[in-house]
């Protein structure tokens, strides 16, 4: 079975992107597989970089076709923060917790209406032949309270107007379907299928 690395140690994030992959015949990895891979500083200046860096050192050490995800909330009335500081909006070892209160703190008397955001993923595929980079958007408000225990991260005090639920409240099937996390590994499919020759009749 073809084997695709998810360039990450975040549990969250391999749930979800396992989930997405799942039926495409592959055998999906992590860097919790590769205890010898060190813990990539995210030291790029935009969210591109970031996810080319963790692809490229997945590819590099390893020898595997890799997909990485680099993620970010912009909050408009906030000018685009936390943005590319998403994971330490709180400080260096912020919990998720701790990185929602802050952005609720920022937010306080802020009218709903005036609370859009929205979530950036670029994922990056990488393989011996070069690199390909897709973007997934998904917008929406930041709530007055969390909502909701599933998901991760910022997914309690993200509302999806149209839906009437934020990520959190959503099964995980449907925040797959409408994330900005979702839609970018969609487009990568196409890319991953042609790299690892997987074609339809390998559909398990
Ligand atoms: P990074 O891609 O690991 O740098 O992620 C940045 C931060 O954004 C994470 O630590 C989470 O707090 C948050 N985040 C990333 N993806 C999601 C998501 O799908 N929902 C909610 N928060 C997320």
């Amino acid at each position: 079975m073809p084997i695709i690395l998810i360039a990450t140690r975040n549990k969250d994030k391999v749930l979800e992107i396992n989930h997405k992959l799942k039926g495409l015949g592959l055998e999906v990895k992590s860097f919790l597989d590769f205890p010898h891979i060190p813990e990539v500083i995210e030291d790029g200046k935009t969210i591109e970089e970031n996810a080319l860096k963790k692809a490229r050192i997945g590819f590099f050490a390893t020898g595997l076709t890799t997909l990485s995800d680099d993620t970010g909330i912009e909050v408009e009335a906030l000018n685009g923060a936390p943005g590319l500081y998403s994971s330490r909006y709180a400080g260096d070892n912020a919990s998720y917790a701790d990185n929602r209160h802050k952005l609720l703190r920022e937010l306080e008397g802020i009218p709903i209406e005036k609370r859009r955001a929205v979530f950036r993923t670029v994922v990056v595929i990488f393989d011996k032949d070069g690199f390909n980079q897709l973007e997934g958007r998904c917008e929406g408000l930041i709530t007055e309270d969390e909502r909701g225990t599933g998901g991760f991260g910022y997914d309690p005090i993200f509302l999806l107007p149209e839906y009437g639920m934020t990520f959190a409240e959503m099964p995980l099937k449907l925040k797959n379907r409408v994330s900005h996390r979702g839609r970018a590994v969609e487009k990568a499919i196409q890319i991953i299928r042609e790299k690892l020759k997987i074609y339809p009749e390998n559909r398990i």
